[in-house]
């Protein structure tokens, strides 16, 4: 199947009768951009600016801050690039962020949160990446994580534009967020569901531990429900609304989320040529049927196997 994959993809993501779904990779660091770039990425749909500076103990200035970003937005010149602003906390801790300790650290004071209380760390950060973007000449968007309430999109989007960040946008990893997708999308130029966070919020489900692995399952229907919504929001207002979460890499639920109304697929690079692969072999009326079918299953398992089935029926 790998074989074949390399075989079929070309580098740009469409169904089988030429509805465009932009493929991108998730990125942390220059040798994952060139990866990226090299596996055929159209662009990156997550920059994780955190992995930039997990050893640092005290707050990079905003100009190691600017040359740490331009050295991944780089090789992408005239391409996307979504840079998520800091989202620390919880199972990712920064040294220099020191969070007080807290019962419950996913429901904690993680993401975009700690910038309510620091909003100069949020601004300084924005400042960067806007002077990244044009040393390198890439395609900036700007992006917060763990996003809950349309005033929360709105605060942010306010600091980020004032910044001069050209296209400003959310995570959606709440169901809050997910619930309220119109008026979340009102506030925004576009959206990006994470699949990791969204999952392990629905079912209430710690993502690190694995003897919970079947309830973040990103098949699970009242994900895929969620998912739907942010779909139709999109379609309503007409902006763009991707996945960066893993669901993203898996080339059968790639194709469901397209059938659901997202409109980019951002993943390790790893996974882009089966995704591109998988993609290609339907048109988007069948993945809407497939996408209907799993949302509507029982469960995780019966919704990947409706799917397969509402598939294996069009061939
Ligand atoms: C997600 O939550 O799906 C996501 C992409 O962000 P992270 O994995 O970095 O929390
Ligand atoms: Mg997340």
């Amino acid at each position: 199947a790998a074989a074949r994959a390399e075989n079929r993809w070309h580098g740009s993501g469409t169904t089988s009768d030429g509805h465009r779904v932009k493929l991108l990779a998730n990125v942390g660091s220059p040798a994952e951009a060139g990866a990226a770039l090299d596996a055929g990425a159209e662009g990156s749909g997550l920059f994780r600016t955190e992995f930039c500076f997990l050893d640092a103990t005290s707050e990079p200035t905003e100009a190691r801050q600017r040359e740490a970003y331009a050295a991944v937005l780089r090789p992408f010149a005239g391409k996307p690039v979504v840079v998520r602003t800091l989202d620390a906390g919880a199972d990712k801790p920064l040294p220099f962020l020191d969070v007080d300790a807290e019962p419950n650290p996913a429901l904690g004071v993680r993401g975009l949160r700690v910038a309510f209380d620091r909003p100069d760390l949020l601004d300084r950060q924005l400042a960067a990446i806007v002077a990244a973007a044009e040393d390198t000449g890439a395609e900036v968007s700007v992006m917060a994580p763990m996003v809950a309430t349309p005033d929360e999109a709105a605060w942010f989007a306010e600091r980020a534009r004032a910044a001069g960040a050209a296209r400003v946008g959310v995570m959606v990893e709440t169901p809050a967020a997910a619930l309220c997708a119109g008026e979340i999308l009102s506030e925004v130029d576009f959206a990006s569901i994470g699949t990791n966070d969204l999952a392990q919020y629905t079912c209430a489900a710690d993502r690190m531990i694995g003897a919970l692995a079947a309830l973040n399952d990103p098949w699970q229907p009242a994900l895929l429900r969620l998912i739907a919504m942010l779909g139709e929001a999109s379609g309503a207002q007409d902006k763009p609304v991707g996945v960066c979460g893993e669901a993203a890499s898996d080339p059968l639920l790639a194709g469901v989320l397209a059938g659901l109304g997202v409109s980019s697929l951002s993943m390790t690079a790893a996974a882009l040529p089966s995704v591109g692969t998988s993609l290609a072999e339907h048109p988007l009326k069948t993945w809407r049927r497939a996408a209907e079918e799993a949302a509507s299953a029982p469960d995780a398992d019966q919704a990947r196997l409706r799917a397969r089935a509402i598939l294996e029926d069009a061939e």
